[in-house]
């Protein structure tokens, strides 16, 4: 499978047309590199995300269980939606924001490792399951690296604008307040719909633009119901992800720098939980 293709053509990632495995340009859609150095068939063969989707699903898995495992006394048993939730030392150490992290601990990068962290059987088995449903839908409208780059800025927006609320907006009411420590994928799923939402307005299919706008209204209501939901990181998670994808704009093919830029950040956002582990057992000592 990764033997590279000198010869003959391939499907160009963009627009979906036979072109040359060599050519610098797509001459259908103007794409640079669609050969991606005689690559093409085996990113494809990990399907439109190009394996993106595993990749996350899979490190949110792993980093949950590693939270349970690092204070297993720790572990809540209690409400259905706090059913083995890690300790809040666990979920601090690997790296959560919010206000106390950021602003009190100066742990500024916790806004791109927080993502990847869940606080309940539940709240990962429902936000793998969106993560699932939105993030393919969202590779084949933007293409697989620009997809990561949507979900990567909008998690960041999301925590930062949480954070914030969360140091300097205590006086509102509770259900609209920010966070002191906040974690999940959700903020990054918003930031899906919110590119759905953008590629329905940009002359995308309008369909998909009004169901992205039912799910986010839908989600965004029952984090007002629910206790507890950081309805800050869902609304910069949202705004994030509608002006990262108003930048990229879907009406042009991604090209092959977004595929590195993605590589880039998801390398750079697994580091930051590794650095918030390092630099959380030297602050816990
Ligand atoms: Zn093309």
């Amino acid at each position: 499978m990764l033997n590279r293709q000198t010869t003959g053509s391939v499907v160009c990632p963009s627009c979906g047309r036979l072109v040359g495995v060599q050519v610098e340009r797509c001459p259908h859609c103007g794409r640079s590199n669609p050969g991606l150095w005689g690559y093409t068939r085996f990113f494809q063969s990990l399907g439109d995300d190009f394996g993106f989707v595993r990749l996350i699903i899979g490190a949110c898995v792993v980093l949950y269980v590693l939270t349970l495992l690092v204070n297993p006394s720790g572990i809540g048993m209690g409400s259905l939606f706090s059913m083995l939730s890690p300790s809040m030392e666990g979920l601090f150490l690997f790296g959560a924001s919010g206000a106390v992290p950021v602003f009190g601990y100066d742990r500024w990068w916790t806004v791109l490792s927080a993502s990847w962290l869940h606080g309940g059987l539940i709240h990962i088995l429902f936000n793998m399951l969106w993560v699932r449903q939105l993030a393919p839908a969202t590779s084949r409208i933007f293409g697989a690296g620009r997809m990561v780059i949507i979900y990567l800025v909008a998690g960041a927006a999301g925590f930062l604008l949480s954070s914030f609320a969360g140091a300097y907006l205590g006086f509102l009411p509770s259900f609209l307040r920010g966070a002191n420590l906040t974690i999940g994928a959700s903020a990054a799923i918003f930031g899906l719909l919110g590119s759905l939402v953008l590629y329905g307005r940009r002359g995308g299919s309008s369909a998909v633009g009004q169901q992205a706008w039912m799910w986010a209204i839908f989600l965004g209501v029952f984090g007002f119901i629910m206790p507890g939901i950081d309805n800050f990181a869902h609304l910069g998670g949202f705004v994030g992800g509608y002006a990262a994808a108003h930048w990229l704009d879907p009406r042009r093919p991604e090209r092959v720098e977004h595929l590195m830029a993605a590589v880039i950040g998801l390398g750079l956002s697994l580091l930051a939980v590794l650095f918030s582990v390092l630099r959380g057992f030297a602050l816990l000592g």
